[in-house]
């Protein structure tokens, strides 16, 4: 098996060979955990426009499938977001006269027969779908082309979307991807001045609604219930409400946290359990490209005593908002008159824009090197590291009870808050690699199985680089030193203060 073999290209060429249906009742758009919205999703802009030209209806299908969050490490908190963004966008859909409807199944492994069985239920003649990157996710959509191919009935279009730029784009001058994240950012950044106005990517409300709602298949699909729980993802009750509290659903919801992002400024002391929205109303700041999150972004971005960063990760790993739209505003706000950003790293705007930009770099690198996301070192020379087994250690990491301050702070922030700030990400990652010797796979899960923002490609990276056996990593070398980390990132000590209250009464005023 090669296991370096760029999937999504394989998904590109089974999809091709399906001929043009031309008769059928409807037209279906399958959203998957990663594009949880209405605007500026690509797949379902083309399916909308599709079943507006054909002038059939359009349906949107979510599957829950318990097995594949079980296979991804996927935790309790992540699955019941997707529930609450679910019925969030049935609230939205609704008026738009287009059903969303919710199916659970297991097992994984039959899923692609129940997609087509469905298709072939409601006589659809399209189904449209955002890729999803992962391994498993791109043999499911494969073999769902290769059952339609067969049935001859349905034409699938598997399309780009979760990344600003889709993998395969940006290469290296040999045609090959980029490992290393500076030469891709460059190549990466001019690219960003091809995107269409986002008015352009919302689905058209479906004509002739009474029709569709009174049409014997489609009708009942409008009063189809989004399930409250998942069976083996409940969250107890206080873990439920504080999720709640400190992440709501809805795209209105990560717009306003965008909002929030680009014109206000950061409190000094706001530890997070607090709405992230409470502040959001206020008014912008007068000088917002200097004063605002974004404008002091490069100056105060790792420090974790404050709210300094979007906070959109979970909303971004959902694809309650696009990455495309975040970095668009941003331009809209704070570019030239040519439609530009100053991309250096000096300003908070153009070390914003270089942040997401990651997110794209580490999904190019999932897709174009799938090995990584099964468990191997992008480094293959780091593949036969003897890694320390000791259990207590690895509980009391987790639990936040290694005695190290900064790290057991931001270990109880993941376990309270299910989320943590990217500074003390790298400090906990590498406490555990480095200090205690566990092996980093066992890291990515648990921060998978804990954080609401958890993605495969980021997580992956993120742990990798910790690591030093990622792409473009910490050469192996470097151990980061938790005090003095703790120091610059929480210089008074209001963060540990915080999240270990055993250390409340500790004294800190800082440098
Ligand atoms: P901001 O600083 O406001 O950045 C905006 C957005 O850019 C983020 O929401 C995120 O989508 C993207 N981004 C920023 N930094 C990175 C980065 N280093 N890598 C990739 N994308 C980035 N991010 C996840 O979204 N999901 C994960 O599961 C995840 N796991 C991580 C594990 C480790 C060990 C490390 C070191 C990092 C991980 N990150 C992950 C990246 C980063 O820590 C978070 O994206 C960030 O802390 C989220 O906070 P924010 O939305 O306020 O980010």
């Amino acid at each position: 098996v090669d296991h370096d073999q760029p999937l999504f290209k394989l998904l590109d060429e089974v999809q091709h060979h399906v001929k043009n249906p031309t008769k059928g009742d409807g037209v279906v758009y399958w959203m998957r955990m990663q594009d949880m919205r209405i605007n500026d999703n690509t797949a379902l802009s083309l399916a909308s426009e599709h079943a507006q030209k054909a002038g059939l209806p359009l349906l949107v299908l979510f599957i829950l499938s318990p097995q594949d969050y079980v296979a991804h490490d996927r935790s309790a908190r992540r699955v019941d977001f997707t529930l609450r963004n679910l019925k969030s966008m049935q609230e939205s859909l609704s008026p738009l006269n287009i059903p969303l409807c919710t199916f659970l199944h297991t097992p994984r492994t039959t899923l692609p027969e129940r997609v087509i069985a469905l298709l072939s239920q409601w006589n659809a003649t399209h189904l449209f779908a955002n890729i999803e990157h992962e391994v498993d996710e791109l043999r499911r959509d494969i073999k769902v082309c290769q059952l339609a191919k067969k049935g001859e009935k349905v034409q699938c279009a598997f399309v780009h979307d979760k990344c600003i730029i889709p993998p395969g784009v940006v290469k290296t001058k040999e045609g090959r991807a980029y490992t290393v994240f500076s030469p891709f950012f460059r190549a990466w950044l001019p690219h960003l001045e091809d995107k269409p106005d986002p008015l352009a990517y919302r689905p058209a409300p479906q004509a002739n609604n009474e029709s569709i709602r009174s049409h014997d298949t489609y009708g009942k699909l409008f009063s189809m219930p989004v399930p409250e729980v998942v069976e083996g993802f409940e969250l107890a009750k206080d873990d439920a409400e504080q999720m709640r509290t400190c992440w709501a659903a809805g795209e209105d919801i990560a717009k306003e946290m965008l909002r929030r992002f680009l014109y206000t400024k950061s409190r000094s002391s706001q530890m997070g359990e607090v709405d992230p929205l409470a502040e959001g109303a206020k008014e912008a700041e007068k000088n917002p490209a200097k004063d605002s999150r974004i404008g002091k972004y490069n100056v105060a971005r790792d420090k974790v005593n404050a709210d300094t960063t979007s906070r959109l990760s979970p909303y971004l790993a959902a694809g309650v908002i696009s990455a495309r739209e975040c970095i668009r505003a941003t331009v809209v706000l704070y570019g030239n008159k040519n439609g530009k950003v100053d991309a250096s790293r000096e300003t908070g705007i153009g070390r914003w824009v270089q942040e997401v930009a990651w997110r794209d770099f580490y999904t190019h690198i999932v897709a174009n090197f799938p090995r990584v996301s099964m468990g191997r070192p992008f480094l293959e020379k780091f593949a036969d590291v003897k890694w320390e087994t000791n259990e207590e250690h690895l509980q009391a990491w987790k639990d936040g009870r290694t005695g190290v301050p900064i790290v057991d702070a931001a270990m109880r922030q993941a376990n309270t808050m299910g989320w943590m700030h990217n500074r003390v990400r790298m400090v906990t990652a590498m406490y555990l690699v480095k200090d205690l010797m566990i092996d980093w796979r066992l890291g990515e899960k648990y921060f998978m199985e804990t954080l609401i923002d958890g993605d495969l490609a980021s997580n992956n990276g993120g742990w990798q680089w910790s690591a030093s056996t990622g792409v473009d990593p910490a050469p192996y070398f470097r151990i980061f030193n938790p005090y003095t980390q703790s120091q610059k990132a929480d210089p008074t000590g209001e963060y540990i203060r915080h999240y270990v209250p055993e250390l409340s009464q500790v004294r800190g005023d800082g440098p």
